[in-house]
């Protein structure tokens, strides 16, 4: 039994603010946004963190890298934005699906660490 929360969003056992949908990848709107505009990119395939990307799997992270400047656009984040993936304990990531913060819509802080 799969118990991890993306999957249940992507299964819409769990509601999203989705943004983006196609085959193989969602966007959907941070329930907790750290700047204006704060969106997570995932792969609907379970790879746990960017330390599981492999030659095997990398073509939807590839992909969903083409998403990204679709979904900036979109938003109007013609200013800028970060994309983080947080992956790992010391990086403190929460939720173990790969997945890949969209922040914008204001002047992000450089603070990095
Ligand atoms: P991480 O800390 O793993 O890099 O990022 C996980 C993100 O998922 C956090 O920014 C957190 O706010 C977000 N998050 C956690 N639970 C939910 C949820 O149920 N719905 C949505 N939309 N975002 C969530
Ligand atoms: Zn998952």
């Amino acid at each position: 039994m799969n118990n991890c929360l993306f999957c249940k969003i992507i299964a819409g056992d769990i509601p999203s603010t989705k943004v983006y949908e196609d085959e193989s990848v969602l966007a959907f709107r941070d329930i907790a946004p750290m700047a204006p505009t704060h969106i997570l990119v995932i792969p609907k395939t379970h790879i746990g963190s960017v330390a599981e990307i492999s030659a095997e799997n990398s073509a939807v992270v590839a992909h969903i890298f083409e998403v990204i400047p679709q979904i900036a656009k979109a938003e109007g984040l013609e200013n800028g934005y970060r994309v983080v993936s947080n992956c790992g304990d010391d990086a403190g990531q929460s939720v173990h699906h790969l997945h890949f913060h969209i922040l914008g819509g204001k002047k992000l802080s450089l603070e990095m660490a």
